[in-house]
């Protein structure tokens, strides 16, 4: 039977990260995804993800200056252009509690923005109209990660510091196996047992399974939600092009709910991609996916009010999927009972930015003993055990991204 130190159960943004960092730390690692790296049906694809500090929480917002440090690394690392720095604009009437709570927790980090009255704005960013009397605050520290891009250099990384990469290969069940574990795996050559001292379960939407048959879901009340998503690319009139080139035009986030954000012109020529976060009824990851024709009109209204210079009609409209945790924060830890088993799993709409602080945070647990979360990368929000060791305190930063 083969044997690794290390397998790591799914090739998304999370899976590739923590292949990448155990293979780094000298560890053997085997990473294995069911369908290929780069694929559109988890959470991970796509040409864009918002990268910023403005969070309420500080814990995201002092991670997000780790997140940015390690992407840079592998940015030079891998030779790819991963990151866009092009600025970010939170929008929002003056009082809402999440602007101020996000200005309040990047003043107490000493993180630099600029808070914006709308007729500044419309000096400086003539590209967006707000509602009358609304504000922005802009922090020149965010940006545009390209997803896919990311998740290939990830794994293509891995796979140079030595992991094994297996493709269109199904874990099918994880089991402890006296210190160490079993993985069945359905692959191209058949089923397949493997062991390895740990493995890392970094399932994405999938992920609910295996909490439920190792007993997590049922013993921590810590049930997952998998919700579906749609992002909207619509045409820039010619005249505006300029300014929603990547730099003259901020991503941008309107701050109310239900929340709206978008990017300047990134991954198509001439197009922008806006979204509007919905939270919808679970679903099953594996089930259909079709577009929601009324969120559609919704985002073509905001464009058309907001953005100015968008021709307000979709173009094209792709599907995501949230997986979320009881109260919006992820959960990265060991298994409470089998700590060889490793869990990372409801990244919501916010876990792109942190994918390699997850993926370092996970080698760390794994490179230490139970019990240890000395990694600096470590916040007590992630804990397993936190719904049954106290009342479900959700996320005041509501917006997910
Ligand atoms: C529309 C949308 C917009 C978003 N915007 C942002 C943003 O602006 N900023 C931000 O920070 N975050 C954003 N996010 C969130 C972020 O993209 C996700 O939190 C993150 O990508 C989750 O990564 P993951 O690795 O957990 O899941 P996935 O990328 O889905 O990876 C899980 C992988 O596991 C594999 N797998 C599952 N089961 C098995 C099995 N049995 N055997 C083998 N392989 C298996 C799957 O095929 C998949 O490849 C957004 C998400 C969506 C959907």
């Amino acid at each position: 039977m083969e044997r690794f130190d290390v397998v790591v159960i799914g090739a998304g943004g999370m899976g590739s990260a923590a292949a990448y960092y155990t293979a780094r730390d000298g560890r053997r690692v085997l990473l294995v995804e069911q369908f290929s790296v780069g694929h559109s049906r988890g959470s991970s694809h796509g040409g864009s993800r918002i990268i910023r500090h403005s969070y309420v929480e500080p814990e995201y917002a002092t991670l997000a200056t780790n997140a940015f440090a390690l992407w840079r690394e592998l940015q030079t690392e891998s030779g790819e252009r991963l990151l866009g720095d092009t600025g970010g604009l939170d929008f929002a009437p003056p009082d809402y509690p999440t602007l101020l709570g996000r200005m309040e927790t990047l003043d107490s980090l000493g993180l630099t923005y600029r808070l914006y009255a709308q007729d500044e704005l419309a000096r400086d960013f003539p590209q967006f109209r707000l509602p009358s009397g609304w504000v922005a605050i802009y922090q020149a520290d965010a940006g545009i990660l390209s997803a896919t891009r990311c998740v290939e250099a990830l794994a293509a990384q891995a796979v140079k510091r030595g992991a094994v990469l297996r493709e269109k290969s199904r874990v099918l069940s994880v089991h402890p196996d006296g210190a160490g574990v079993r993985v069945e795996i359905d692959g191209p050559a058949g089923r397949q047992s493997v062991l390895a001292d740990q493995a890392v379960l970094a399932a994405g939407p999938w992920a609910g399974r295996f909490l439920d048959s190792l007993g997590i879901t049922a013993a921590y009340a810590a049930p997952l939600r998998v919700t579906h998503q749609q992002l909207t690319y619509m045409e820039v009139a010619e005249s505006a092009r300029p300014l929603f080139a990547a730099e003259r035009c901020p991503l941008y986030i309107g701050l109310p709910m239900p929340y709206f954000y978008g990017f300047p012109i990134w991954e198509r020529p001439g197009q922008v991609k806006v979204a509007r976060e919905v939270d919808g009824p679970a679903i099953d990851p594996d089930g259909e996916r079709t577009v929601d024709p009324v969120a559609v009109a919704e985002v073509e209204a905001w464009a058309g009010e907001t953005l100015v210079g968008v021709i307000p009609k979709a173009v094209s409209t792709e599907k995501c999927l949230y997986t979320l945790s009881p109260d919006g924060h992820f959960l990265i830890d060991r298994h409470p009972q089998h700590p060889q088993i490793l869990l990372a799993a409801g990244f919501s709409g916010r876990g792109f930015k942190f994918v390699v602080t997850t993926g370092r945070l996970l080698a760390d647990l794994a490179a230490t003993s139970p019990g240890d979360y000395s990694s600096p990368l470590w916040r007590e929000t992630f804990r397993i055990d936190r719904f049954v060791n106290g009342p479900i305190q959700p996320s005041v930063d509501t917006a997910n991204l």
